[in-house]
């Protein structure tokens, strides 16, 4: 039986530092503040956004949200988009995604400041991101992925991990943050022949493929990490969601393996804490 790889226990590690980091900065007359920016009322979006603010309050973080209507001009958003970028009271910005099929999202990312940019808007911090420029934040989920591995005490020096996506919201940045571990990174996707074969060549493989239930036990060996950053519509239970990962195939074979929910979802909300909180921090070092 693997072991569980439970969500909770790291989530209140970071709250811990954080709150304490937050004080410190609270001490210096300085609040550090999350701007939340919706176009319209998507039913996810404004899910994320409840769970960030509460885990936002929890640690002391003040945030601020920037609502527009979903018919907003792309002159009108611009200009909404660069005050809240130059509004020194704000020292991140989430912007969920996708905007609106009549807004250049392209354009409105990169005006999104790279030093406030908490979830990787911007191609520039992307770009960052892949030249291990510790400036520039990842998008949270591969960081909430590597906070798990952290904090479990898992290796990555050496290892060989098997990445199977290849998006610029998760896959890609998942590898090059391995990498920056010293791992030995393959990435695979819809064109991987033998995906199988690959996948069980890994000593942690990380599933982030959008599709519930993938991942079987042909996938995997004894000893492997398997960690499960999909979130899906769970085929078997209605109303419910899944990981990219059958976890009832795999958890008998593998040694540790993080579920959905309770895993890796679990942790992003406190990394775009996190990286507001070090924003904050960058913006007033001395
Ligand atoms: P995405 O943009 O759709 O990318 C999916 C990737 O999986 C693509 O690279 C695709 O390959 C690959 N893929 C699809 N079908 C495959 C197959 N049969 N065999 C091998 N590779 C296959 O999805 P995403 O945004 O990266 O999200 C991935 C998963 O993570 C989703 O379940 C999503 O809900 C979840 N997610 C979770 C969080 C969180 O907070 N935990 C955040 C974001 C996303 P090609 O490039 O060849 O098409």
């Amino acid at each position: 039986m693997a072991e569980s790889l439970k969500a909770k226990a790291v989530v209140d590690s970071i709250k811990a530092d954080l709150v304490q980091r937050v004080e410190a900065l609270k001490a210096r007359g300085i609040t550090p503040k999350l701007g939340i920016i919706r176009v319209g009322a998507r039913p996810d979006d404004l899910f994320y956004e409840g769970g960030a603010k509460k885990t936002a309050d929890s640690i002391g973080l003040a945030h601020q949200v920037f609502e527009y209507p979903e018919d907003i001009s792309q002159e009108d958003f611009e200009k909404a988009v660069l005050e809240i970028g130059a509004n020194k009271e704000i020292n991140g910005i989430l912007m969920f995604a996708p905007l609106p099929k009549h807004l250049n999202e392209k354009k409105i990312r990169s005006m999104i400041p790279v030093e406030k940019d908490v979830d990787c808007m911007n191609l520039a911090s992307a770009g960052k991101v892949f030249a291990d420029d510790e400036t520039g934040f990842p998008p949270c989920t591969p960081t909430a992925c590597m906070e798990m591995i952290k904090f479990y005490g898992i290796p990555l020096k050496g290892k060989r991990v098997v990445v199977v996506g290849r998006s610029l919201v998760v896959g890609k940045p998942v590898a090059m943050l391995a990498m920056r571990e010293h791992a030995t990174i393959t990435i695979c996707h819809s064109r991987t022949v033998n995906l199988p074969a690959v996948c069980a060549e890994a000593d942690i493989l990380i599933a982030a493929i959008g599709r519930a239930k993938m991942i079987d036990s042909s996938y995997v060996k004894p000893g492997q990490i398997v960690i499960d950053v999909g979130i899906n519509p769970d085929p078997d239970n209605p109303g419910k969601y899944c990981g990219d990962v059958d976890f009832a195939s795999v958890e008998p074979i593998v040694d540790k393996i993080t579920p959905v929910p309770g895993g890796v979802g679990s942790v992003t909300t406190i990394v775009l804490c996190k990286h507001t909180v070090m924003a904050c921090e960058m913006q007033h070092s001395a």
